[in-house]
């Protein structure tokens, strides 16, 4: 794939990309509120800071965007150019989501993530996927 933008006009683009990150996260709170689900935003002190936290159940919920937390979906696509710069980038992101998963696991509280595209999917599924999050086995 030839890029046609320049590294500037590239990084502004995906400077873009970051801040409507934000969105996924205002949906998933919309859909909580709605299905009657208690939560709280931003546990600082939880391994990994979870966007999302339902303290009763113990449910971390990550929403993430598939850019910048290397989603195996079309949106996720690493861009060609400047390859080695954002690979780099991704791949510290999803060390960091992995090991927050896992420290979560030690303190027995579940970790869902949310993926941008998952919102474009229905809601039922997600609400779902919150009431009853798969355990991770013991
Ligand atoms: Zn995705």
């Amino acid at each position: 794939m030839v890029d046609r933008v320049s590294k500037e006009v590239r990084s502004r683009m995906m400077a873009q990309v970051r801040s409507r990150d934000t969105a996924p996260e205002m949906a998933v709170r919309r859909l909580l509120h709605a299905s009657g689900l208690r939560f709280r935003l931003h546990r600082k002190d939880l391994p990994g800071n979870p966007d999302i936290v339902l303290p009763r159940h113990r449910i971390a919920v990550f929403v993430h965007g598939c850019f910048w937390h290397g989603h195996d979906c079309p949106r996720g696509k690493r861009p060609a150019s400047n390859a080695k710069f954002w690979s780099a980038k991704i791949d510290r992101n999803v060390a960091r989501d992995q090991s927050a998963r896992k420290a979560l696991a030690a303190l027995d509280w579940t970790s869902v993530t949310i993926w941008q595209c998952d919102l474009m999917q229905s809601t039922v599924d997600l609400i779902d996927r919150l009431r009853k999050p798969e355990r991770p086995s013991p």
